[in-house]
């Protein structure tokens, strides 16, 4: 699990560093595309678990209770906490 979190997260933060140093949106901006994009990811997964021939590994979508949960993530992952890496952000930043 532990990697699984790194390995996602170094994914979002090189896709927003390299649109970030590419477009120079506002890195808020990129922020809500990166939230989009996994809105965007939870709809087409959720959407392979529906249907006629759902994917059988017994997950089944529940839109309400799936997006209070994404919203706590978001929120307690947002929120400041000494926890934070900011060395390794500073240094992808500077990629
Ligand atoms: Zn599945």
């Amino acid at each position: 699990m532990e990697t699984a979190r790194a390995d996602i997260r170094e994914a979002v933060m090189t896709a927003f560093c390299a649109v970030l140093r590419d477009t120079r949106l506002p890195p808020l901006a990129l922020i809500e595309l990166a939230a989009a994009a996994v809105g965007s990811v939870y709809r087409e997964v959720a959407d392979a678990h529906c249907g006629d021939q759902p994917c059988p590994c017994g997950w089944h979508p529940r839109l309400q209770a799936d997006l209070e949960a994404l919203q706590t993530t978001l929120a307690l992952s947002a929120a400041p906490t000494p926890q934070v890496d900011l060395a390794r952000m500073v240094v992808l930043g500077r990629a």
